[in-house]
């Protein structure tokens, strides 16, 4: 079974001003300067992702970009292209999250096509899926997650091979800033169904080395059950990530 490690990454949503951005990013770097093997990455909004890249300076810590379009230029108001955020140090981007689904009307066909040209620009994706309580509750998460991996990751399902640092975050619609987690069992239990669901499409390479990052109200108390699951390789984290002592927390989950 390949090590996976795990990885930590924030994303920061629509929150913090540039001094408190690049504040907070000096404060991660000194706290985990001390820790192990973490992956730490942070996704502020576009307009401060240059400022974050200077602040992160030579600590580890990755950058991310919370969204981008698939063209590479163009007249696209308002968009960004995957080699824009190269260009300024990004070297992940988030596609899909719940917020661009519910709130923007994206779709798995529009992250799939994302997902297609970041992975042509360089760029890792980390691909969010996530059901909602009602679907949930009518007993349809599976059928939501397995429709919501083959739309988004249909590129990958052409070319029958996916890119090894491809991550998956699964974030249950119903966790997400309300204070409700799912149980770490809850979690693991639809993490081993992605992880199979990868090695029915993928082969068993693929779906042991793809990291299955949980994210819905992720706190420093909540960190360590989550991460002893044994496919639950990282956390996406929203509020908890905009301060340096809860986002340490959780880094600092062993
Ligand atoms: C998120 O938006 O990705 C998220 C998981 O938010 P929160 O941790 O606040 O639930």
């Amino acid at each position: 079974m390949p090590e996976r490690t795990p990885m930590i990454a924030g994303n920061w949503k629509m929150n913090l001003g540039l001094k408190e951005s690049r504040d907070l990013v000096k404060s991660i770097a000194e706290g985990i300067k001390a820790m192990g093997d973490v992956d730490v990455l942070v996704a502020p909004p576009f307009i401060n992702i240059p400022a974050v890249k200077s602040a992160i300076g030579k600590s580890n810590i990755l950058l991310a970009a919370q969204n981008m379009y698939h063209e590479k230029s163009g007249a696209y108001t308002g968009e960004v292209a995957p080699q824009m955020l190269l260009e300024n140090g990004c070297t992940h981007v988030i596609l899909g999250h719940s917020e661009r689904r519910s709130i923007f009307s994206e779709t798995s066909e529009m992250v799939n096509k994302r997902v297609e040209a970041a992975i042509k620009a360089g760029l890792i994706p980390i691909v969010c899926i996530g059901e909602t309580i009602k679907e949930r509750e009518a007993g349809k998460t599976f059928d939501i997650l397995g429709a919501q991996l083959e739309g988004s990751l249909a590129y990958f399902i052409a070319k029958e091979s996916i890119s090894l640092s491809a991550i998956i975050a699964y974030e249950p619609v119903w966790a997400i800033g309300t204070g409700l987690t799912a149980t770490p069992e809850q979690a693991q239990e639809v993490h081993k169904f992605i992880r199979a669901w990868l090695k029915d499409r993928f082969g068993g390479e693929s779906s042991g080395t793809i990291r299955i990052l949980y994210g819905g109200s992720v706190k420093p108390e909540n960190a360590p059950d989550l991460m002893s699951m044994p496919d639950i390789d990282g956390a996406l984290v929203g509020g908890a990530s905009l301060t340096a002592a809860s986002f340490l927390g959780i880094i600092n989950y062993k």
